[in-house]
């Protein structure tokens, strides 16, 4: 018998719309991410076709976005001005989603927004100048909140051990920032970007505009797990003490409640592409893209703003067998870009390329050596997706042309 690791389906199904396998987990953000944990994966229906695919469907048909957008309108007119200063955070990575909802929540639709950026682990060159040009050229007023560096490195080093996950605390503290900087400035409406529905997670959570609400629920902080550590775990292990860890704690529901604090996402209210948002924030951000491609990829606009992007990517496809190509072609073939065919080719050529471009830069970060990060990595592999053939790593079910 065949284990598979994190509760992933031992049959791996391929979406016969787009390229995206059933192996692919249905959240990025879980506390939890443990190899023996049941984790949720991305619906496919009787036709073997994936929910996100069944999602842009749904968004290229059925939905009435011009009743979406007079929804937008009369959420935007409730808080409109309403203190006189700022009446919208907007949660930015300096990325192309990102300045695109800025932007057009101020010059389209009149609101003040006031954009808040959790800092990258390592700036790439390109990604410190779209964060600058967002307040320079897209005239957006921007706060840039950078981590405590040694506890954010201590987490991450820890996620990328304990989970093959070192994005993980990254990825919790850019969901927790915009609430969390709604409650200081008393600032209630809080808007991110794209939904997470166009990339499969469950598909009844796309009838709804705002954030998950499981992610506030109430939870005594010291039994949250960070970087797959219990919090009280990490107090006793280590020198940092629960303030140090306030950005990483999720205010509560109730908290959120109390205060009227309501995260929304733009992409529930306006039809979203994420390659028109590059077009939209190149034009009036002044966004750029890479000057080349993006490792483990073919694209040079998309998460291009922290070195060790890379490696979020990587350990995907080490744990799920799906890489960074994978995620980009499937989002084209849905948004229409890219044929399915034009879609396996490219994912062929580059899912599995290594990121090496900043290898030794990931390595200083996490503090560990490459024997060490190559034990780690390899010990994630689940044995349904790998096998090791003449000393080398392969992967048992690739996609392929229908
Ligand atoms: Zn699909």
């Amino acid at each position: 018998m065949v284990k598979t690791f994190y509760g992933l389906p031992e049959k791996v199904i391929f979406c016969k719309k787009c390229v995206i396998s059933n192996q692919r987990p249905s959240s990025s953000v879980e506390f939890k991410h443990l190899k023996k944990e049941k984790k949720s994966t991305i619906e496919f229906d009787e036709e073997g076709i994936c929910s996100a695919c069944r999602y842009s469907e749904i968004k290229n048909k059925l939905i009435d976005w011009d009743k979406r957008e007079r929804d937008l309108l009369s959420l935007l007119d409730q808080h409109r001005g309403k203190n006189g200063g700022y009446d919208v955070i907007v949660p930015s990575s300096g990325g192309k989603d990102s300045s695109f909802t800025a932007h057009i929540l101020k010059y389209k639709y009149g609101m003040n927004p006031l954009t808040i950026t959790w800092a990258p682990h390592l700036y790439t060159d390109v990604g410190r100048k779209n964060i600058e040009s967002l307040a320079h050229e897209g005239g957006i007023d921007n706060i840039l909140f950078t981590p405590n560096g040694k506890l954010h490195r201590y987490l991450t080093s820890q996620a990328f051990k304990n989970l093959l996950h070192p994005f993980q605390p990254f990825i919790i503290g850019q969901k927790i920032i915009g609430p969390l900087m709604a409650l200081k400035f008393d600032i209630p409406l809080v808007m991110y970007g794209e939904h997470q529905a166009e990339y499969g997670n469950i598909l009844s959570e796309t009838n709804s505009p705002t954030m998950d609400e499981k992610f506030f629920s109430e939870k005594d902080p010291y039994s949250l797990s960070l970087g797959g550590k219990n919090v009280s775990d990490i107090l006793k292990e280590t020198n940092f003490s629960i303030k140090d860890l306030t950005p990483y704690i999720p205010p509560t529901s109730r908290k959120l409640k109390e205060r009227n604090i309501n995260v929304f996402h733009l992409g529930y209210y306006l039809k979203w592409d994420p390659q028109e948002c590059y077009y939209y924030s190149q034009e009036n951000t002044g966004f750029k893209a890479n000057s080349e491609r993006t490792e483990g990829t073919y694209s040079k606009y998309a998460s291009i703003d922290d070195k060790i992007d890379n490696f979020h990517y990587y350990t995907t496809l080490i744990k799920f067998g799906i890489g960074r190509a994978t995620y980009d072609a499937a989002q084209e073939i849905r948004n229409g870009k890219i044929s399915r065919e034009e879609g396996v080719a490219l994912v062929k050529k580059f899912d599995q390329e290594f990121p090496k471009k900043y290898f030794n830069t990931f390595l200083e970060y996490i503090d560990i050596n490459e024997n060490q990060f190559f034990n780690i990595v390899d010990s994630y592999r689940s044995p349904h997706l790998w096998d090791k053939k003449n000393d080398s790593w392969q992967l048992l079910h690739e996609v392929s042309n229908l």
